[in-house]
Protein backbone atom coordinates (compact mmCIF):
# COMPACT_ATOMS: atom_id res chain seq x y z
CA UNK A 1 0.00 0.00 0.00
CA UNK A 2 1.60 3.36 -1.11
CA UNK A 3 1.57 5.94 1.61
CA UNK A 4 1.93 9.82 1.40
CA UNK A 5 4.83 11.38 3.33
CA UNK A 6 4.18 15.03 5.20
CA UNK A 7 6.76 16.59 2.63
CA UNK A 8 4.93 14.54 -0.35
CA UNK A 9 1.48 16.41 0.70
CA UNK A 10 3.17 20.01 1.29
CA UNK A 11 4.43 19.50 -2.47
CA UNK A 12 0.85 18.70 -3.41
CA UNK A 13 -0.31 21.80 -1.85
CA UNK A 14 2.75 23.88 -3.18
CA UNK A 15 1.39 22.85 -6.54
CA UNK A 16 -2.18 24.04 -5.46
CA UNK A 17 -0.94 27.54 -4.32
CA UNK A 18 0.62 28.17 -7.51
CA UNK A 19 -2.92 27.05 -9.44
CA UNK A 20 -5.05 29.22 -7.24
CA UNK A 21 -2.38 32.04 -7.53
CA UNK A 22 -2.37 31.62 -11.60
CA UNK A 23 -6.31 31.61 -11.82
CA UNK A 24 -7.38 34.70 -9.41
CA UNK A 25 -8.41 36.77 -12.78
CA UNK A 26 -10.17 33.74 -14.08
CA UNK A 27 -11.62 32.06 -10.79
CA UNK A 28 -13.47 35.37 -10.43
CA UNK A 29 -14.50 36.63 -13.51
CA UNK A 30 -16.31 33.14 -13.45
CA UNK A 31 -17.61 34.19 -10.00
CA UNK A 32 -18.82 37.11 -11.70
CA UNK A 33 -21.23 35.57 -13.94
CA UNK A 34 -23.60 35.05 -11.05
CA UNK A 35 -22.05 36.49 -7.99
CA UNK A 36 -20.33 38.45 -6.49
CA UNK A 37 -16.86 38.53 -8.78
CA UNK A 38 -14.42 37.79 -5.60
CA UNK A 39 -14.05 34.54 -5.78
CA UNK A 40 -10.46 34.18 -7.11
CA UNK A 41 -8.86 36.87 -5.12
CA UNK A 42 -10.70 35.76 -2.00
CA UNK A 43 -8.93 32.21 -2.39
CA UNK A 44 -5.65 34.15 -3.69
CA UNK A 45 -4.96 36.26 -1.04
CA UNK A 46 -4.64 33.43 1.42
CA UNK A 47 -3.22 31.30 -1.11
CA UNK A 48 -0.91 33.50 -1.36
CA UNK A 49 0.16 33.45 2.29
CA UNK A 50 0.26 29.89 2.36
CA UNK A 51 3.49 29.72 -0.60
CA UNK A 52 5.18 32.15 1.33
CA UNK A 53 4.64 30.02 4.87
CA UNK A 54 4.90 26.92 3.79
CA UNK A 55 8.57 26.47 3.74
CA UNK A 56 8.79 27.50 7.53
CA UNK A 57 5.54 25.52 8.20
CA UNK A 58 6.30 22.05 10.54
CA UNK A 59 5.83 19.32 8.69
CA UNK A 60 7.21 16.64 11.08
CA UNK A 61 3.65 15.34 11.41
CA UNK A 62 0.89 15.94 8.80
CA UNK A 63 -2.30 16.44 11.09
CA UNK A 64 -0.40 19.87 12.65
CA UNK A 65 0.81 21.13 9.32
CA UNK A 66 -3.09 20.86 7.80
CA UNK A 67 -4.45 22.32 11.11
CA UNK A 68 -1.63 25.44 10.33
CA UNK A 69 -2.77 25.89 6.65
CA UNK A 70 -6.45 25.79 8.27
CA UNK A 71 -5.67 28.81 10.53
CA UNK A 72 -4.27 31.12 7.28
CA UNK A 73 -7.21 29.90 5.48
CA UNK A 74 -9.36 31.13 7.64
CA UNK A 75 -7.44 34.30 8.50
CA UNK A 76 -6.87 35.14 5.17
CA UNK A 77 -8.63 33.50 2.74
CA UNK A 78 -11.82 36.06 1.91
CA UNK A 79 -15.63 36.26 1.67
CA UNK A 80 -17.81 33.23 2.16
CA UNK A 81 -14.15 30.93 0.96
CA UNK A 82 -12.50 31.48 3.98
CA UNK A 83 -14.46 29.27 6.58
CA UNK A 84 -15.29 26.57 3.74
CA UNK A 85 -11.55 26.08 2.82
CA UNK A 86 -10.56 26.59 6.35
CA UNK A 87 -12.91 23.98 8.00
CA UNK A 88 -12.27 21.24 5.23
CA UNK A 89 -8.22 21.76 6.52
CA UNK A 90 -9.23 21.78 10.06
CA UNK A 91 -11.00 18.79 9.45
CA UNK A 92 -8.54 16.55 7.30
CA UNK A 93 -5.98 17.82 10.29
CA UNK A 94 -7.98 16.53 12.92
CA UNK A 95 -8.67 13.29 10.98
CA UNK A 96 -4.50 13.07 10.26
CA UNK A 97 -3.28 14.30 13.68
CA UNK A 98 -0.01 12.72 15.32
CA UNK A 99 0.51 10.77 11.72
CA UNK A 100 3.83 11.79 9.46
CA UNK A 101 2.50 10.02 6.92
CA UNK A 102 -0.94 8.51 5.75
CA UNK A 103 -2.20 5.60 4.07
CA UNK A 104 -4.64 5.87 1.11
CA UNK A 105 -7.39 4.71 3.36
CA UNK A 106 -6.63 8.05 5.83
CA UNK A 107 -6.17 10.16 2.88
CA UNK A 108 -9.59 8.52 2.12
CA UNK A 109 -11.34 9.30 5.56
CA UNK A 110 -9.75 12.77 5.70
CA UNK A 111 -11.60 13.85 2.63
CA UNK A 112 -14.60 12.68 4.27
CA UNK A 113 -14.13 14.24 7.59
CA UNK A 114 -13.30 17.56 5.42
CA UNK A 115 -16.90 17.39 3.87
CA UNK A 116 -18.26 16.35 6.77
CA UNK A 117 -16.95 19.43 8.01
CA UNK A 118 -18.08 21.42 5.38
CA UNK A 119 -21.33 20.40 4.93
CA UNK A 120 -21.86 21.00 8.38
CA UNK A 121 -20.55 24.66 7.87
CA UNK A 122 -22.40 25.57 5.12
CA UNK A 123 -25.74 23.21 5.08
CA UNK A 124 -25.23 22.50 1.26
CA UNK A 125 -26.82 19.52 0.09
CA UNK A 126 -26.46 17.26 -3.10
CA UNK A 127 -27.23 19.03 -6.47
CA UNK A 128 -26.72 22.47 -4.78
CA UNK A 129 -23.74 23.70 -7.50
CA UNK A 130 -21.54 24.23 -4.34
CA UNK A 131 -17.53 22.65 -4.17
CA UNK A 132 -19.39 19.49 -2.58
CA UNK A 133 -21.20 18.57 -5.87
CA UNK A 134 -16.81 17.98 -6.90
CA UNK A 135 -15.90 16.33 -3.31
CA UNK A 136 -18.45 14.11 -3.02
CA UNK A 137 -18.14 12.29 -5.99
CA UNK A 138 -14.60 12.40 -6.33
CA UNK A 139 -14.31 11.05 -2.00
CA UNK A 140 -17.24 7.80 -3.40
CA UNK A 141 -14.74 7.14 -6.41
CA UNK A 142 -11.40 6.67 -3.85
CA UNK A 143 -14.01 4.62 -1.68
CA UNK A 144 -14.59 2.56 -4.78
CA UNK A 145 -10.56 2.05 -5.31
CA UNK A 146 -7.74 0.66 -3.73
CA UNK A 147 -5.05 2.97 -3.79
CA UNK A 148 -2.38 0.89 -5.16
CA UNK A 149 -1.94 2.97 -8.30
CA UNK A 150 -2.29 6.77 -7.12
CA UNK A 151 -1.81 8.08 -10.64
CA UNK A 152 -4.94 5.73 -11.82
CA UNK A 153 -6.60 7.84 -8.06
CA UNK A 154 -5.84 11.57 -9.75
CA UNK A 155 -6.84 10.54 -13.09
CA UNK A 156 -9.91 9.30 -11.86
CA UNK A 157 -10.71 12.14 -9.64
CA UNK A 158 -9.56 14.64 -12.28
CA UNK A 159 -12.28 13.16 -14.37
CA UNK A 160 -15.64 13.08 -11.36
CA UNK A 161 -14.61 16.97 -11.19
CA UNK A 162 -14.38 17.75 -14.25
CA UNK A 163 -17.92 15.72 -15.20
CA UNK A 164 -19.18 18.20 -12.15
CA UNK A 165 -18.59 20.97 -13.91
CA UNK A 166 -21.08 20.51 -16.29
CA UNK A 167 -23.41 17.95 -14.59
CA UNK A 168 -24.10 20.74 -12.35
CA UNK A 169 -23.85 23.84 -15.26
CA UNK A 170 -27.23 24.09 -15.64
CA UNK A 171 -28.59 23.84 -11.99
CA UNK A 172 -29.83 26.86 -10.22
CA UNK A 173 -27.24 27.79 -7.33
CA UNK A 174 -28.68 27.18 -3.93
CA UNK A 175 -25.81 28.00 -1.22
CA UNK A 176 -23.86 30.49 -1.15
CA UNK A 177 -23.62 34.57 -2.82
CA UNK A 178 -24.67 32.90 -6.04
CA UNK A 179 -27.90 31.40 -4.71
CA UNK A 180 -29.02 35.42 -4.05
CA UNK A 181 -29.14 36.19 -7.66
CA UNK A 182 -31.13 32.99 -8.69
CA UNK A 183 -32.13 32.02 -11.76
CA UNK A 184 -29.15 34.09 -13.34
CA UNK A 185 -27.12 31.77 -11.84
CA UNK A 186 -28.59 28.89 -14.26
CA UNK A 187 -26.26 27.75 -17.27
CA UNK A 188 -23.09 29.49 -15.93
CA UNK A 189 -20.35 26.96 -14.22
CA UNK A 190 -19.87 27.09 -10.33
CA UNK A 191 -16.27 28.72 -9.30
CA UNK A 192 -15.61 26.16 -6.51
CA UNK A 193 -16.50 23.20 -8.56
CA UNK A 194 -14.15 24.41 -11.35
CA UNK A 195 -11.87 25.65 -8.47
CA UNK A 196 -11.34 22.12 -7.62
CA UNK A 197 -10.93 20.12 -11.41
CA UNK A 198 -8.35 23.31 -12.21
CA UNK A 199 -6.17 22.12 -8.76
CA UNK A 200 -6.94 18.70 -10.22
CA UNK A 201 -5.72 19.00 -13.80
CA UNK A 202 -2.29 20.62 -12.73
CA UNK A 203 -1.64 17.82 -10.17
CA UNK A 204 -2.21 15.33 -13.10
CA UNK A 205 -0.05 17.81 -15.26
CA UNK A 206 2.74 17.64 -12.24
CA UNK A 207 2.65 14.71 -11.63
CA UNK A 208 2.51 13.37 -15.28
CA UNK A 209 -0.43 11.92 -15.00
CA UNK A 210 -2.50 11.51 -18.03
CA UNK A 211 -5.73 13.64 -18.35
CA UNK A 212 -8.21 15.04 -21.24
CA UNK A 213 -10.31 17.21 -19.82
CA UNK A 214 -13.89 17.84 -21.18
CA UNK A 215 -15.34 20.74 -19.61
CA UNK A 216 -15.06 23.76 -21.58
CA UNK A 217 -13.42 26.15 -18.32
CA UNK A 218 -10.21 23.21 -18.36
CA UNK A 219 -9.72 23.46 -21.74
CA UNK A 220 -8.51 26.93 -21.62
MG1 LIG B 1 -18.21 35.38 -4.55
Amino acid sequence: MSTLSSDQIAKAIDVTCDTVIANEKYFSDLDGLAGDGDFGTSLATGFKVIKKELPEIDKSAVGAMLLKISMICSKHVGGSSGPIWGTGFMRAGMASKGLEEVTYEQLTEMLGSAIEGIVARGGAKRGDKTLLDALWPIHEKMQEMDGSDLGAVLAAVAAEADKAIDETRSAVAHRGRASQVGERSANTPDPGIVGVATILKDWCAHYGVDFVPQAAELKR
